[in-house]
């Protein structure tokens, strides 16, 4: 019978992580919880760690287990290659059923950017992508998805076959979202050269000397792991802790932490007014390789303080402050309430212009694949954000759906919706929606389905027909109707433009339909523009409408 390799999905795991900066080694004792998620018994299971790691046991019960490691070809680890252990269970588990094994394993990991560079990405610039690494001076290692370095069970993932590797790799998240993960990670060292920190998420290290003996341990654990991929840090950082921020810089980076230290204080103030305090814990990191992209896990920023850029700083800082207020195990309600609060602190400080223009980026990372929805004939083809794994989307389209919400009901009501969020109440799928409805008194469901609930791709709007003319007392009119021909509805924004001036005005356009609206103007009105760019729509190009001038 083929080998299903997705048959269990690991629901704990328990490790004992010994670290070796210098050796860039690393070794792992450990149990892990092993459900069968698949209809059938099964006898065999196929534990994963990325290729430069080597399994050393698999126990259960204090007796050895019979496995065969082999190499296997994936693209979720970034080595493109896992160490498999094909390893025989003692007993046959059923369906739903759970057994507990223990594992060890040890090995290298070095920077190794071959997933991407096999694929034709040159390798200076897939290094700033692909940058885990242990070394004597920098370690920094993410978890699955990047580097398998707590153990997987997953499908072959191909860089090179479309979105397959996401495909694998979010199935992985969503497969492991209840997970809890607790890890002990140490580092042992003799005499004075040795790493300020460790960070294992964003907690950082306890330290103990013993004479010229040492020892860095840190620990860190999720009850549920979400979208978190487990990560530990270690450098020589010099440490600030401003709670709940702390942050962990480099040498010579000194007017880069102090932009972040000083950017905190209106952060705070920003957060607090719209998500509550902020209490939880939260930490930004720096990088060795001022090039290295960005990246966060939970409440773990790992940025470069190589430059000093107080408004990257400010969005940074917000973004993580919001996971600290606001917690939820729902990814498009966790990332998509950072990404948004991003953008109303854009607002705040350069206009509503610059906060559409920082939506738009976001725009730009998701019109494609919803361009595919709109034309595919399946109903509930594509994501719904509400169950999503995939990071396009309950990150940026998420963004986009906060953004209309308020703009649909003020400022005030989504506070009030906002403050009243519990992550422990938020059970039903249609929480939120209770939550902003009652607080702004008004039937949003249409929204929530076509926009949360189902994908149902984006809006494409447009003007229909505009009729200007003058009542009797010489007040001119324009009648204005927009035509939505997409299957996500949408209350849009739109501009009508006069001599002189212009008025901004908003009508509510469901799916495949149009609505009609009159707008009296100071003077005639000579051109309609629909969408300001808080809507996302698959088409752009068709927004702008010239009134012919009306020959008399
Ligand atoms: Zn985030």
């Amino acid at each position: 019978m083929a080998l299903n390799r997705e048959a269990f999905t690991i629901t704990k795991y328990d490790l004992q992580v010994q670290l070796e900066p210098d050796q860039q080694r690393l070794g792992v004792r450990g149990k892990i919880t092993l459900r069968n998620d698949s209809a059938l018994a099964e006898k065999v299971v196929a534990l994963q760690i990325s290729s430069s790691l080597n399994w050393r046991s698999v126990r259960a019960d204090g007796k050895p287990l019979q496995f065969v490691s082999q190499p296997y070809v994936s693209d979720i680890d970034h080595t493109g290659g896992l160490s498999e252990a094909i390893v025989a269970l003692p007993v046959e588990i059923k369906p739903k059923d759970s057994v507990i094994v223990e594992i060890g394993y040890e090995g290298l990991i070095a920077l190794d950017a071959t997933r991407l560079t096999r694929v034709g990405v040159p390798e200076g610039v897939a290094k700033h992508t692909s940058w885990d690494q242990m070394s004597p001076t920098f370690t920094a290692v993410r978890g699955a998805g990047y580097v398998a370095w707590y153990p997987i069970t997953t499908e072959a993932a191909d860089f090179s076959e479309g979105n397959s590797l996401f495909e694998v790799a979010d199935r992985w998240k969503a497969r492991e979202a209840g997970s809890e993960f607790k890890a002990r990670l140490n580092l042992t060292g003799a005499g004075g050269d040795r790493p300020a920190v460790l960070l294992c998420g964003a907690s950082g290290s306890g330290s103990t000397d013993f004479g010229r003996d040492w020892s860095l341990t840190s620990d860190c654990g999720w009850t549920a792991l979400g979208t978190v991929a487990p990560t530990f840090v270690t450098a020589d950082y010099v440490a600030l802790s401003k709670p709940p921020l702390s942050l962990f810089s480099l040498a010579g980076h000194e007017a880069g932490a102090t932009t972040y230290a000083n950017a905190l204080e209106p952060a705070m103030k920003f957060v607090s007014g719209w998500f509550g305090k902020p209490s939880a814990p939260i930490a930004v990191a720096d990088f060795a390789d001022a090039n290295s992209a960005p990246f966060e896990s939970g409440t773990l920023l790992m940025a470069s303080m190589a430059a000093a850029d107080s408004k990257l700083a400010g969005i940074n800082l917000v973004h993580e402050l919001v996971h600290s207020a606001m917690p939820s195990s729902r990814p498009w309600v966790y990332e998509g309430l950072a990404h948004f609060a991003e953008a109303l602190y854009r607002q705040d400080q350069g206009g509503r212009q610059a906060a559409l223009d920082f939506l738009g980026i976001h725009r730009s990372a998701f019109v494609d694949s919803e361009k595919e929805v709109a034309v595919s004939t399946g109903k509930d083809a594509g994501q719904p954000l509400a169950g999503t794994f995939d990071e396009t989307y309950y990150r940026s389209k998420a963004a986009y759906v906060w953004w209309m919400l308020r703009d649909m009901v003020g400022d005030v009501a989504l506070k009030q919706a906002i403050g009243n969020y519990r992550a422990e109440e938020d059970r039903d799928p249609k929480y939120v929606e209770k939550l902003v409805e009652a607080a702004a008194k008004r039937d949003l469901g249409w929204f929530f389905d076509d926009w949360v609930y189902r994908d149902r791709g984006l809006p494409d709007f447009r003007v229909q027909s505009v009729h200007p003319w003058q009542t009797e007392k010489g007040v001119q009119i324009v009648t204005v109707t927009l035509e939505n021909r997409g299957d996500a509805g949408a209350e849009i924004p739109f501009r009508v433009i006069f001599a002189g001036g212009e008025i901004m005005t908003r009508l509510e356009v469901r799916a495949r339909s149009t609505a009609t609206t009159r707008v009296e103007t100071p003077s005639v009105a000579t051109q309609i523009v629909v969408n300001d760019g808080s809507v996302p729509e698959v088409d752009l190009t068709n927004n702008a409408y010239t009134i012919p001038a009306v020959t008399k």
